[in-house]
């Protein structure tokens, strides 16, 4: 490819989010925002509208990181999902970074059910085979209100359907659920119905975060208007509680040490769940320090 420019760095562009495992990643950027964008609390690509970014600007950063990144051994590929990508340029992506990045190990990338259902099963396998071996879904709920009242535009059992299609191609799965996101209402019924979808679904990680109500969202929106509340820090716990209980995993990680989140859990599935269960009945009867709220960030 002609005329790139590694001396310019990486071409970042806009609010650029990955997962808190992808920390130490190389943060390659082949797409702007997210193909959905409609997610009534999330406020992260509201400045975007969807894009595939041109080859010659990802291949000028696969060059870039080739030479000042030789430390780091995985990639994550941002924006919100790289997997929409067309699978013969996704391809050539990850062919680009095995021949450039010859020390990388993993490649990620966020995935949601459309761009998931959209690869078939031998293009998923294609893709591993290639080093895309995580992919991170955002499942939120398993409430099929919630998920409506969301706008997530899809529904329990298809990210059920799109989770399993995921670990079927042998690539690992990390699954994010949002508590709190049902509202003070439906708080139970949300985390026991998360519970059962997780169960359904299996995956390998799974992140519990509690929702942030950010400005300019629709649910922030709901939420000064007195139509939408935020459970209080127990009511946050006992949805945790309930999710957990409702969660049957046949191995997998359940963590909630977000940084939003009032009391870090981190639990093996299925033999740690009972010490999970007893941390949070500790807290709940305020036998363990929460986080306090100005610790709480996004
Ligand atoms: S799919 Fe993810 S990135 Fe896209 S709008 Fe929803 S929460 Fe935001």
């Amino acid at each position: 490819m002609e005329g790139f420019m590694e001396s310019e760095g990486m071409h970042y562009e806009g609010n650029c989010i990955r997962p808190p495992s992808e920390a130490n990643s190389i943060l390659l950027q082949v797409t702007l925002g997210c193909s959905h964008n409609k997610c009534t609390f999330c406020g992260t690509y509201q400045d975007k509208r969807f894009n595939i970014k041109d080859d010659k600007t990802i291949l000028s950063d696969i060059l870039f990181a080739a030479k000042y990144m030789r430390r780091q051994d995985r990639v994550f590929l941002m924006d919100g999902d790289a997997l929409i990508i067309p699978q013969k340029r996704l391809l050539w992506i990850l062919e680009r970074i095995q021949e450039n990045l010859s020390w990388v190990k993993r490649v990620g990338a966020y995935a949601n059910t459309k761009s998931i259902g959209m690869k078939s099963p031998d293009e998923l396998v294609a893709l591993k085979e290639k080093g895309l071996t995580i992919l991170y879904l955002g499942v939120e709920s398993g409430d099929e209100a919630t998920l409506k009242a969301i706008r997530k535009g899809t529904t329990g059992q298809n990210l059920i359907d799109m989770g399993r299609k995921v670990k079927d191609a042998g690539m690992k799965l990390s699954v994010t659920v949002l508590l709190g996101i049902a509202g003070r209402e439906r708080s139970l019924e949300h985390a026991k119905a998360t519970g059962e979808l997780l169960s359904a679904m299996d995956p390998n990680y799974i992140g519990a975060l509690t929702v942030m109500v950010i400005p300019g969202t629709p649910l922030y929106e709901d939420y000064e208007k007195g139509r939408f509340q935020l459970p209080d820090e127990m009511g946050l716990l006992m949805e945790l509680r309930e999710m957990i209980v409702h969660t049957h995993l046949t191995r997998g990680l359940f963590f909630s040490n977000h940084a939003s989140n009032y009391l870090p859990i981190k639990a093996r599935l299925p033999n740690g769940k009972q010490d999970a269960l007893n941390l949070i009945d500790q807290a709940l009867k305020g036998g363990v320090d929460l986080r306090p709220e100005w610790m709480r960030a996004l």
